[in-house]
């Protein structure tokens, strides 16, 4: 097993059978083992230093249905919220005075959210705040639109493909939805000259080791700036309601197996990491990760963003948020900057 970790480390791409046995016959030994990798690639290129992201959840309206979402068009039980331009530039400022260097805009897909209304929150923000870095996470759009975003004065997308595999895909979307459309997007993204991050559920409705070994091929492929991993935890209003979360050790074990494969790709602890475990967002780190996504929406809507249940952090002000994690990182030997946090290439 260590030679395979070893060989991972050193070309960043292993085959199929490789990823297998990494993915299923992982002994606590081993595990350790890969992770001290994942991090001693991590160290070389972005030190000990933990990038944040401002996160602003600017609207939970959504035109689609996926399956596991709580934010989902048909969950009559979602309470809406759309914030105003100025709530957003508020929460801007908030951010920024807190030291965040990134704002992260995401939202369901939201049909009020025009190109228009988009573009001038966008070059508004650029404007106002030059040295930072416009994230956004606002699903799939035309290629004329994502160049009008970027054009605007946004660098960074987010989207995730949530699985590479096609039968899996439909299994947690509805048919308007298509993998095909999902691919074609992130390659408009990047041919845009975005940084752009992709990403998966770990443990969703009926995914197989197949298909997480999909998903690392075709990362691999995609070549992300960015990748948003976390575990699939259920949310009650959704038919996945009844379903197993997602392992705390298998999000681990991908943290330390992308960092490898791309060594400078820019990986998150997601919040869901910390939900399903009370230092899942340290563990993440501790794997691989070397970013964390502090929410800056205002505390009355937070608790609506509910994309699974149970979320983490719906209560705090951004300070406390901000102070808290500045605290955990510190603990665990890492520390909390202030920068934009972008991609460093690097000949690893
Ligand atoms: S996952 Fe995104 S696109 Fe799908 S329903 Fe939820 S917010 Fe909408």
């Amino acid at each position: 097993m260590k030679e395979i970790i070893d060989r991972l480390a050193d070309v960043h791409t292993l085959s199929r059978e490789e990823y297998r046995t990494l993915l299923t016959e992982m002994t606590a030994e081993n595990e350790e083992y890969l992770a001290l990798k994942a991090r001693e690639i991590r160290h070389a290129i972005y030190g000990h230093d933990v990038f944040t992201r401002g996160l602003i959840e600017f609207t939970n309206y959504c035109k689609n249905d996926c399956y596991y979402c709580g934010i989902r068009k048909s969950n009559q039980h979602a309470s809406r919220y759309r914030l105003t331009r100025e709530e957003i530039l508020s929460c801007c400022k908030n951010g920024y005075e807190l030291g965040f260097r990134t704002f992260v805009l995401q939202g369901g897909e939201d049909g009020y959210y025009t190109d228009e209304r988009l573009v001038q929150l966008v070059r508004i923000i650029h404007e106002r705040y030059p040295d930072c870095a416009i994230t956004l996470s606002i699903g799939e759009r035309s290629k004329e639109s994502y160049q009008r975003l970027y054009d605007a004065g946004a660098s960074r997308y987010l989207l995730r493909h949530e699985t590479a595999n096609e039968a899996h895909y439909k299994r947690l979307h509805p048919s308007n939805l298509s993998l095909q459309n999902r691919k074609a997007c992130l390659v408009h993204l990047k041919n845009i000259g975005y940084q752009v991050g992709c990403g998966f559920m770990v443990g969703s409705p009926g995914q197989t080791v197949d298909n997480l070994i999909e998903d690392l091929n075709y990362i691999s492929s995609l070549q992300p700036h960015m990748v948003g991993i976390g575990p699939f935890i259920p949310h009650k209003d959704t038919s996945f309601a009844n379903e197993k979360a997602g392992s705390l050790a298998m999000t681990l074990r991908l943290l330390s197996i992308l960092r490898l494969m791309l060594p400078s790709v820019l990986l998150p602890a997601t919040t869901a990491l910390g939900t399903i475990h009370p230092m899942g967002r340290e563990k993440g780190i501790l794997a691989g990760a070397n970013v964390v996504m502090p929410n800056l929406s205002p505390t009355d809507v937070r608790k609506k963003y509910m994309l699974y249940d149970n979320k983490i952090c719906t209560g705090d002000e951004a300070a406390e948020c901000r102070l808290c994690l500045s605290r955990r990182m510190e603990k665990i030997g890492y520390r909390l900057v202030v920068d934009r946090g972008d991609y460093r290439t690097c000949d690893l």
